[in-house]
């Protein structure tokens, strides 16, 4: 793709937010998002006490990978997976991980661990020289794969939920995986269009 199509892609899409007339996403002070769908994990804990929210983490996921639409993610996130259902799940069931929230294909925000607490996304990570990232980060799901176009509701959501947790965390930086675990992690993958999400939230509110 052309930088020139990236651009005429961006404003599409910061158009098309500017249209939809859907707010931000207003996030209380425990860090629950309005207008999400809450499926609680227990795959969290406190976070440091005097710990600030400085990051967001973007990530891609979807189980089997490369399939979407199932209720997998949710399974693994809330420790219900079923380890015989796919060859994969064998190798994950067992792992205690959750993003704080998964946005769907079509751009449904499910949360499953609040914001004040700590959910267990990043594993081994550094950001800005600092370590333990899910320390001081909120992690955002993706439904995706590394090299398949995320859904244009995707980026919407993102960005209309990005500004709410930015009206309630002082975020400095939102990274993907990636970026916070070189060598170890490739999700949101090049597909993800951080160009797009730039866009979105320079758009006015
Ligand atoms: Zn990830």
């Amino acid at each position: 793709m052309t930088g020139a199509d990236d651009r005429s892609a961006s404003a599409f899409v910061a158009t098309s937010a500017a249209r939809s007339g859907l707010p931000d996403f207003a996030v209380d002070e425990r860090g629950v998002a309005s207008g999400t769908r809450f499926v609680a994990s227990p795959n969290f804990d406190e976070r440091p006490a005097g710990t600030a929210v400085t990051l967001l983490v973007v990530h891609g996921i979807s189980l089997p990978p490369g399939a979407f639409g199932g209720d997998a993610v949710l399974a693994l996130f809330t420790k219900r997976l079923d380890s015989g259902a796919h060859p994969y799940y064998a190798r994950i069931a067992g792992l205690r991980v959750a993003a704080h929230f998964l946005i769907r294909r079509d751009g449904e925000v499910i949360q499953f661990v609040a914001c004040a607490r700590r959910a267990w996304h990043a594993g081994s990570s550094a950001w800005r020289g600092r370590a333990r990232c899910n320390d001081f980060s909120i992690g955002i799901e993706l439904e995706g794969a590394d090299d398949v176009p995320y859904a244009d509701a995707q980026y919407i959501s993102l960005a209309r939920l990005a500004r709410g947790l930015r009206a309630r965390y002082p975020v400095r930086d939102i990274a993907g995986h990636a970026d916070i675990a070189p060598g170890r992690k490739t999700d949101p993958g090049a597909a993800f269009d951080w160009t797009r999400l730039d866009a979105l939230l320079a758009d006015a509110p």
